[in-house]
């Protein structure tokens, strides 16, 4: 058996996962585990994840949050994975920091709107900034998760290695807090 490998638990735990303000890097580094996703949905079941397209959460013993907030159904969609996910994990430096997207966050974000919908050049006549309802608002600033709700773990790195992903997840499943050896804590 290796360090990592899992006593059987009780029941399967349920884990989530999201995409918000983010590139889905960090969701790729997480299938990077390769061959341990076999272990590893031994002792978890899918709920609202990319990797399910199931596309509301319920109760969940483990919400893993990729991305910052943006726009205000970032916003809406972290509150709800925080009511339902007992242990919420901010997942790599958009979650963390903001990361890239808050590079925007000097600029004015309605400034910015006119410029690329309205004035640019080579935009068609009458072009204007896109209003439809359905369009979740842009937030002035892009914050990073912990700014709206509590969270319990976080998991650095843009992207965190498969093998942070994969040392963190046994340990929560294990039911011990994640505690990443040396080498497998990035910031870039
Ligand atoms: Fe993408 Fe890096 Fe942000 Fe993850 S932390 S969503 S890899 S930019």
């Amino acid at each position: 058996m290796s360090d990592t490998a899992l006593p059987h638990a009780p029941r399967k735990l349920r884990l989530a996962t999201v995409s918000l303000a983010g590139c889905f890097g960090c969701h790729m580094s997480l299938l990077d585990i390769d061959e341990r996703l076999f272990e590893l949905v031994e002792h978890v079941e899918f709920d609202r994840s990319p990797l399910t397209d199931i596309k509301h959460v319920t109760h969940c013993d483990i919400g893993l949050v990729e991305g910052g907030l943006c726009n205000a159904e970032n916003v809406q969609v972290l509150r709800e994975f925080r009511a339902q996910c007992k242990t919420l994990v901010a997942v790599g430096a958009c979650a963390i920091t903001g990361g890239l997207p808050a590079l925007r966050n000097p600029l004015d974000v309605g400034e910015l709107l006119v410029d690329v919908y309205r004035e640019r050049a080579g935009l068609a006549s009458g072009s204007r900034v896109p209003d439809d309802p359905e369009l979740p608002l842009p937030l002035n600033r892009v914050h990073p998760i912990h700014e709206v709700v509590h969270v319990d773990y976080f998991l650095p790195g843009c992207p965190p290695g498969a093998d942070a992903f994969w040392q963190f997840l046994t340990d929560l499943m294990a039911g011990r807090t994640p505690r990443l050896a040396h080498g497998l804590i990035r910031y870039d």
